[in-house]
């Protein structure tokens, strides 16, 4: 199949979530099964820079933004047989210091920006010499792409192909005033209720929820929980009519990246055969972040977005009951202020038992996972989740909220004791997480019990050959049944 996707983040050129773990992952592993894939990202700054191998490619971009155009060019790096990445250049939209905002402050030309690059990616799928069969947006950011090929394939004659978008986080829509749907330059009629229209606004994940062929999210889980008025922010009704289009895959784990043995950024190799390795890494971690190595005490970690969504309000409030016990916690995050303030404020108030680092630290993400004894994931929602994955092949408990993926990709015991490999628990509070951590204490207590955790967690398989042939058997299914699945009420 030739196929091309298109995101704003994407490893290993930027990244600020899940998003980018999961776009170069499948980008990658759908390339090695033999298809053609070309990925569609903007250039950032520095990424000429850090990856030479960028090379010009010979397009002038002059499209079209609200009454005026707007310049831009085409860089392109051949990245593997099969698997060719555009780099969408804009100066002025993409040579800034972050992706989406600063100081915690979005960009205010953020529709500019990301209508500017939806537009590019349709212009590629439209006049790429190999003529992608099918077109695979992720999230809002490139969302209105999919209402972009709509409107060309009816009002230009261009036999767009068919698109399929995946929703990574429901929570993060791209919304916009009214005015800014002229951006877009497509007919009115698709600024109402049942389009891009959202409450007097312009929603990009809307229009695309609205005009993509299929819809997928990120774990079968929270495709169910999105069509509920708890967790469809206020688009549930919307992805209620598009039910039948809607389909979950739980993502992937890239493994050659997340591995215990020959990982440059763990100076200790390990595996289920050996934990060796695991005890000398929770010595180096405990000594990088300035707390005692105490090997018997139980090492819990976060990795992770300081957003309500992580259910940090709920984490701080139990830490400051359970950093009472004989334990330590560790985080790597950055966001929210106040999440920031507080955690800070922990770890002055218990400097020998809990460490915390303000930032994005990749390589300390790596010791975080490896280095604890319980990862700690108490999110609100979760579509999808990677680090409970990366925990379970670190051997590092994982103690989740059951939610989306998480739910999807934690065992407990109580589900099937001898398939154990995580603790969950169900109810949002501080108390439900406290119980939740105070088992792990107990766990912790019994060696031959959470070694059976641990093997059972280090043996589970999240490969992304078995993610990519899901998303394969759902492009079959797209291009096997032209027009079937298309949307025809807008
Ligand atoms: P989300 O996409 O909602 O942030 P996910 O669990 O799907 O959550 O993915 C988060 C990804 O970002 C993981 O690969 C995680 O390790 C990484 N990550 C999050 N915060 C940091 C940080 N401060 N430093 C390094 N990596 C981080």
């Amino acid at each position: 199949m030739r196929i091309l996707l298109a995101s704003s983040e994407a490893l290993p050129f930027s990244k600020t979530g899940g998003l980018a773990d999961m776009v170069g992952s499948l980008a990658k592993f759908l390339a090695r099964a033999g298809n053609e894939v070309g990925l569609v990202t903007p250039l950032y700054r520095g990424l000429r820079e850090r990856f030479p191998d960028i090379l010009p490619f010979d397009w002038r971009l002059e499209l079209p933004l609200g009454p005026g155009r707007v310049a831009g060019g085409v860089w392109r790096r051949q990245a593997a047989d099969g698997l060719t990445v555009y780099f969408i250049e804009q100066k002025d939209f993409f040579e800034r210091g972050d992706l989406y905002q600063e100081r915690g402050v979005d960009y205010a030309d953020n529709a500019e920006r990301f209508l500017f690059f939806s537009k590019a990616v349709v212009h590629l799928a439209r006049y790429l010499p190999w003529k992608p069969e099918l077109i695979h947006l992720h999230d809002w950011q490139t969302a209105a792409a999919a209402l972009i090929a709509r409107d060309q394939r009816l009002s230009e004659g261009w036999v767009a192909p068919p698109t399929c978008l995946t929703i990574h986080n429901l929570a993060y829509q791209g919304q916009f005033p009214a005015a800014k749907f002229a951006l877009a330059n497509a007919p009115a009629s698709y600024f109402q209720p049942d389009g891009a229209e959202f409450y007097g606004g312009f929603n990009c994940l809307k229009a695309g929820i609205a005009c993509a062929d299929l819809l997928t999210t990120v774990s079968p889980r929270y495709a169910r929980e999105i069509t509920t008025e708890a967790l469809g922010c206020g688009l549930d009704g919307e992805l209620r009519r598009r039910q039948g289009a809607l389909h979950g895959i739980l993502n992937g784990v890239d493994y050659e990246e997340w591995k215990t043995e020959g990982n440059p950024y763990l100076a200790h190799s390990y595996s289920a055969r050996d934990l060796g390795g695991k005890a000398a890494g929770k010595a180096a971690l405990q000594r990088e972040l300035g707390l005692p190595e105490t090997p018997r005490t139980p090492l819990f970690g976060t990795v992770s977005r300081l957003a309500e969504q992580k259910g940090m309000d709920i984490q701080l409030a139990a830490l400051q009951e359970m950093l009472a016990a004989d334990m330590q916690f560790v985080l790597l995050g950055s966001g929210q202020r106040e999440y920031e303030r507080g955690f800070r404020r922990l770890a002055e108030r218990h400097p020998a038992k809990c460490a915390v680092r303000i930032g994005f630290d990749t390589g300390l993400s790596h010791r975080i996972e490896a280095g604890c004894d319980f990862y700690l994931m108490p999110s609100r929602f979760e579509p999808c989740g990677l680090n409970q994955m990366y925990s379970l092949r670190y051997g590092t408990i994982p103690i989740v909220r059951a939610t989306g993926g998480l739910d999807d990709s934690v065992v407990d015991a109580s589900q099937d004791a001898a398939r154990a490999d995580g603790i969950k628990f169900t109810e949002y509070s501080t108390r439900a997480l406290a119980k939740a951590m105070r088992k792990a204490l107990v766990l912790y207590a019994e060696p031959g019990l959470a070694g059976h955790y641990q093997r059972n967690g280090m043996a589970r398989d999240f490969s992304w050959e078995r993610t990519a042939a899901a998303y394969q058997g759902i492009y079959r299914l797209l291009l096997d049944t032209p027009g079937k699945t298309f949307p025809e009420r807008i």
